[in-house]
């Protein structure tokens, strides 16, 4: 596990922090590694059409589809050591025991480091999973500017790749026996349940909102209390209120979350005409989506027809839930009861590359604890022992898969 320092080390900073935005120097130069070390294992790693980064190690029979395994070793601003490297070097770990173990797998074995999953460049992320999976590209355009003012086409040209002809590495169901991507949780379920490994059900559907909220602009000396359409109270008081409405008719798992908010004028004298703020919730399945949706903006109807005010919602972003397939859940259930490893069944909030994978093949994750939570942040941290665990799972998990029939 040496590889996941060395490559944390490819982003640094003169101000000491660590960095590897998508198609950055840094995140090129960790690429670089991680390319490196597939050579000195004997691979020929090249990059496809949506600058995702594969080596392949041969099975007993090639004329199967392979079994894809890996995650992103991109990073979001000042990031943390084991967000999507633990996957990719956990795969070429495995591949690593399975080679030394004389590799008796029939199907071969395909290593994978996705192209910007975080997003941070462009503001869309996912990229390389996108493109594999053949669902439609939207929102990746050659004009796009980067947060540095480059052209997307002139990134992506430097890279290795174009955006016309990204969509070539698409591939059909039939080409891809499996997926697999192994990851840090990024929350606190297993660290606080003390599990070694979580079993990941299924990645949260996430909607994505613009709400405004208009009242009527006026004096605040002279307005009395009863003439008011005070747009920031009727917001007020929905916002308050999404907990409360997500407790009551979400899972356990689900999250409602208002980030962002805008007052107009914006002064302090006056009466605010509008507000607009943005509503962000996560669910497992989509009845539950639905029906927080639905709950959450009836209590928006109620809250702004009561004091007469006029609201308008826009939807940003849909993405369905995306469950894990469900012969994955159980081989890895099946492995860790075995070798009595401690585990949970958990769902995932955040998006990871498996969320695009699953729409198109057979996907599972394993989750390893993230101590106390803390991710996308310096003090991300995994006990060696818990990446070690995940990486005998996966290892295990290979085989079982081999033999599994997904058709
Ligand atoms: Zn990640």
């Amino acid at each position: 596990m040496n590889r996941l320092e060395e490559i944390y080390a490819c982003g640094e900073k003169k101000d000491n922090t660590h960095t590897r935005i998508a198609f950055s120097e840094e995140d090129i130069k960790g690429r670089e590694l991680f390319s490196k070390y597939l050579k000195e294992l004997g691979y020929k790693p090249y990059l496809d059409e949506a600058g995702n980064l594969i080596a392949r190690l041969d099975g007993l029979r090639n004329d199967l589809p392979p079994i894809i395994m890996g995650s992103h070793l991109d990073t979001v601003p000042d990031g943390g050591k084991y967000d999507g490297v633990y996957g990719c070097v956990g795969a070429l770990e495995v591949a690593e025991a399975l080679v030394e173990d004389g590799n008796k797998l029939d199907h071969p074995i395909e290593i994978i480091v996705f192209s910007d999953e975080e997003g941070i460049c462009f503001g869309k992320g996912l990229l390389g999973s996108n493109a594999m999976s053949g669902l439609p590209m939207e929102g990746f355009s050659e004009k796009d500017l980067s947060i540095d003012g480059k052209v997307r086409k002139d990134v992506f040209g430097n890279y290795g790749f174009c955006v016309d002809t990204m969509t070539k590495a698409a591939r059909e169901r039939s080409a891809v026996h499996c997926f697999i991507e192994m990851h840090v949780e990024q929350g606190r379920i297993l660290d606080k349940a003390n599990k070694s490994i979580g079993v990941v059900t299924a990645i949260a559907g996430v909607k994505r909102y613009e709400v405004t909220v208009v009242g009527e602009t006026n004096h605040s000396g002279s307005t009395m209390m009863s003439d008011r359409k005070d747009a920031l109270v009727a917001a007020a008081d929905f916002i308050s209120n999404v907990p409360k409405i997500v407790n009551q008719y979400g899972s356990m798992f689900g999250v409602g979350t208002v980030g962002k908010i805008n007052v107009t004028p914006g002064s302090m004298n006056v009466i605010p005409g509008t507000c607009q703020f943005s509503l962000e919730i996560r669910e497992q399945t989509k009845e539950k989506l639905d029906l927080l949706e639905k709950q959450l903006f009836e209590y928006l109807k109620k809250a702004c027809y009561e004091t007469k005010l006029d609201y308008k919602v826009k939807t940003v972003a849909d993405y369905e839930p995306a469950p894990m397939d469900e012969r994955v859940i159980q081989s890895l259930q099946n492995i860790c009861e075995n070798e009595k490893i401690e585990y949970q069944k958990l769902p995932s909030g955040a998006f990871h590359d498996a969320m695009f994978m699953s729409r198109t093949f057979p996907t599972g994750m394993i989750f390893v604890p993230s101590v106390k939570g803390i991710s996308h942040a310096p003090g991300e941290y995994t006990k060696l022992e818990d990446l070690e665990n995940g990486c005998n799972l996966l290892f295990k998990l290979v085989q079982v898969l081999d033999k599994t029939n997904f058709d």
